[in-house]
């Protein structure tokens, strides 16, 4: 949490990580665009609400007719494909603090969204795997397992044999 005086964007003087320290600028650290992105929309980090969201820069860049989000992750640059284009240029149109605090409940959405999909599916072969559910055959004459979930939803599906060069 920052302990700046009053809502400050990176770049601009009154950034201040705790009350001991100086007031000073919170750098701008954006996250880098891929060859072809036009860079369409560019909000550096900052606080406000309550929230300390200094770390998170946020870009919608168009690439070939679609537009992406862009932000900074561990794993490098994340690129979020945006489902509506034509609200960008309602998002254009807004104030640069209703932009960011817009495309930054997106951003969280949609990583909330990711994380709990990723652990229902774990959650999901887990389980199976306790059950002893989880069936394998190899395919007759190809380099292929069919692979299926006794007692599931999921249709069998196919993956390469790991035993056998492909
Ligand atoms: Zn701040």
């Amino acid at each position: 949490m920052c302990m700046c005086k009053k809502p400050t964007i990176n770049g601009h003087y009154g950034y201040q990580w705790n009350s001991e320290n100086e007031i000073g600028v919170f750098p701008v650290h954006a996250p880098a665009p891929r060859e072809l992105d036009e860079i369409i929309i560019d909000e550096p980090g900052r606080c406000g609400h309550g929230i300390d969201s200094h770390h998170l820069h946020l870009r919608v860049v168009k690439n070939c007719g679609k537009y992406y989000l862009l932000t900074d992750s561990p794993r490098g640059v994340h690129r979020l494909q945006l489902a509506n284009s034509f609200a960008v240029s309602v998002l254009e149109k807004m104030d640069s603090d209703s932009r960011y605090w817009t495309l930054q409940m997106i951003h969280h959405t949609a990583q909330r969204e990711a994380r709990e999909a990723t652990q229902a599916e774990r959650k999901f072969w887990r389980q199976a795997a306790a059950d002893n559910r989880i069936k394998t055959r190899k395919v007759r004459n190809q380099n292929q397992v069919e692979v299926w979930v006794l007692n599931s939803a999921m249709p069998s599906f196919r993956v390469n044999n790991p035993y056998c060069p492909a």
